[in-house]
């Protein structure tokens, strides 16, 4: 098992008052009872990326930061629009890239995710490239060839050294906000055709992480069955408590995985 991710997806959720107070109290959970297999991510929205990078840096609790979308251009007539260089500046250093709610809803094409994948990881940040497959496409039987496609067009001209810099979200789109996690063997399926293509592609190492409710109660099945390398969170990161015990799982996951070996 890799060394486990953990990535709380605020969305567009919680003011600039609410995110201190989460972020605030996350980091007062994980100094009582640290975490210390885990790399842990919050990915407020754009405007609380300040006031919660002002909370992580006081706190010093080795939580980093996210940003939930970016724009592929460095500057310019691109109104409601953020860089890169912005996101830098303000101590960003994930990006997620091409989750599905920015592709349905907001017209990013599988072009434009490969491009902004090879932007962030160019400008030395480190990406989650998110791919998943509807129910119709699940349903027809066709999701692992749906997600490796996906993949190939991503990561297709991704320079060496970026490489380094990605790792993916298998995330179902019938999965996500729906409370109907996918099942620990579906999600060991995908992971092992993404990994194969992983390896294909040069990415072998890779983290791959799973997002779609995912819970407390269906983590560690996720990562010791369905050999997931941690989560994209999304409603759960909502709360304190249960983003922390996400984290916690893994933690004890990672050290279940270490022993065996
Ligand atoms: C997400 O949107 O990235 C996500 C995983 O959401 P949720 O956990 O709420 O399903």
């Amino acid at each position: 098992m890799n060394r486990p991710l953990v990535i709380g997806n605020w969305k567009m959720n919680l003011d600039f008052v609410e995110a201190v107070h989460l972020c605030q109290q996350i980091t007062v959970l994980l100094k009582n009872q640290p975490a210390p297999h885990v790399d842990v991510v919050v990915a407020p929205p754009f405007v609380d990326l300040r006031s919660v990078a002002s909370v992580l840096e006081a706190e010093r609790a080795g939580i980093a930061l996210g940003a939930q979308h970016v724009n592929v251009h460095e500057a310019g007539a691109h109104t409601g629009e953020v860089s890169l260089g912005m996101l830098a500046r303000l101590g960003v250093s994930w990006v997620l890239v091409g989750h599905s709610e920015r592709r349905a809803h907001y017209a990013m094409s599988e072009e434009l995710v490969g491009a902004t994948l090879r932007s962030v990881t160019r400008g030395s940040l480190n990406a989650v490239l998110c791919v998943g497959e509807d129910e119709a496409v699940r349903d027809a039987g066709e999701h692992l060839d749906y997600v490796r496609a996906q993949l190939r067009s991503a990561l297709s001209g991704l320079e060496a050294p970026a490489r380094e810099r990605v790792c993916v979200a298998y995330e179902p789109i019938w999965a996500i906000g729906t409370g109907r996690s996918a099942s620990a063997s579906q999600v060991a399926e995908m992971m092992g055709a993404i990994r194969d293509e992983l390896a294909e592609r040069g990415l072998g190492g890779a983290r791959v992480l799973y997002g779609g409710s995912a819970t407390a109660d269906n983590a560690a099945s996720l990562v010791l069955e369905g050999s997931a390398d941690g989560f994209l969170v999304g409603g759960a990161s909502l709360k304190a408590d249960s983003f922390v015990a996400i984290v916690r799982t893994c933690d004890d996951c990672y050290a279940v995985s270490a022993n065996r070996r």
